[in-house]
């Protein structure tokens, strides 16, 4: 081991998924900020990720998308057919560059499930776009990462049981959808009632509260419910969509969540999965402060507690196994 990577190997122990191309997106003026792609992967490497921490993923193939999407709907985006009216639900700018930053980052989404499967934890520096239904596209969402990832892990047989765990300010409204009364799919959403979308979908379990909650109204749903529903739901491996959107004065949410109420849901919610050694995938998901630094800081935020969190799960797990098996000797 070198000295470098005593000093920095350790520092985060997972990889990250990310493709340079997440930021070269043209969005002109609009208010999606694809520049914090950038933003934290520099911070990140600021922090002493290294090349090797970092995995480039492939666009995902027409196949791959169909397990979730019509083929309809993919062939209107193959040949830029969508109608005015789609055009404008998806509030960006269409262009095939666009489908390609979408397939990136369902490809980004799929290998960094995978990777999970094998380390235990795997972080998207991307991802996270649930307002995507099967037969259109939404909200700054063209493509359904995560429902793919989940379809195609299925599909494998690499994972029975999956649980989504959405915790963007917006309620991931084509997710619930998509996996509508799926038994093998258990959907949460905690997100705000009064903003966009408009109508909320059902998901398995969707938790509403209002402009100006806060941080304690927050942490005490996300309290009620974990690390509970992993013990009812006990799920082959946990979508974790990590959005910065809660945080005070975003652009496009209102709870009003501090930094620090971000971190402990992080924490709350990393922590169940990994002390039951449930595989657990990092998505970005949402954020749009008015200063792109302050959703980056969020962002870097969550990758810091996840390596925390898992060095700390994995202190406790080998605790917990080397005293089940002392037990014998000190029992009288
Ligand atoms: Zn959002």
């Amino acid at each position: 081991m070198g000295l470098l990577e005593v000093l920095f190997g350790r520092r985060f122990p997972f990889k990250f998924v990310y493709h340079e191309e997440y930021w070269m997106l043209n969005t002109g003026k609009h208010i999606f900020p694809v520049r914090k792609y950038r933003m934290v992967h520099e911070r990140l490497a600021a922090l002493g990720a290294r090349r090797e921490n970092f995995l480039k993923p492939e666009p995902a193939s027409f196949e791959d998308l169909q397990l979730v999407h019509s083929l309809k709907y993919l062939r209107k985006l193959q040949t830029g057919s969508l109608s005015k009216d789609e055009i404008q639900a998806l509030e960006l700018p269409f262009s095939a560059e666009l489908i390609s930053f979408f397939r990136l980052n369902v490809g980004g989404t799929v290998l960094a499930a995978e990777r999970a499967l094998d380390d235990g934890l795997c972080i998207h520096l991307g991802g996270g776009f649930h307002h995507a239904f099967a037969d259109h596209g939404e909200g700054f969402c063209l493509l359904n990462d995560t429902a793919v990832a989940v379809e195609k892990l299925q599909r494998e047989g690499r994972v029975g049981r999956v649980m989504i765990v959405d915790c963007d300010v917006h309620q991931g409204n084509g997710t619930a959808a998509i996996f509508e009364k799926r038994e093998d799919v258990f959907t949460f959403s905690i997100h705000q009632m009064d903003i966009y979308p408009s109508e909320k979908m059902t998901g398995t379990l969707d938790v509403g509260l209002w402009s100006g909650d806060g941080d304690r109204a927050y942490l005490e749903a996300v309290r009620r419910h974990f690390p509970k529903i992993y013990e009812e739901f006990p799920p082959d491996i946990v979508f974790y969509l990590a959005g910065a959107d809660p945080l005070a004065g975003d652009q496009l949410g209102g709870l009003a969540v501090t930094k620090a109420g971000l971190l402990s849901r992080d924490r709350i919610i990393m922590e169940g999965a990994l002390l039951r050694k449930i595989p657990l995938v990092i998505l970005l998901a949402g954020g749009y402060s008015r200063d792109p630094a302050e959703t980056t800081d969020a962002h870097v935020n969550t990758v810091r507690t996840a390596a925390v969190m898992k060095r700390r799960a994995a202190r406790l797990i080998a605790q917990r196994e080397a005293e089940k098996l002392d037990r014998p000797v000190y029992r009288p």
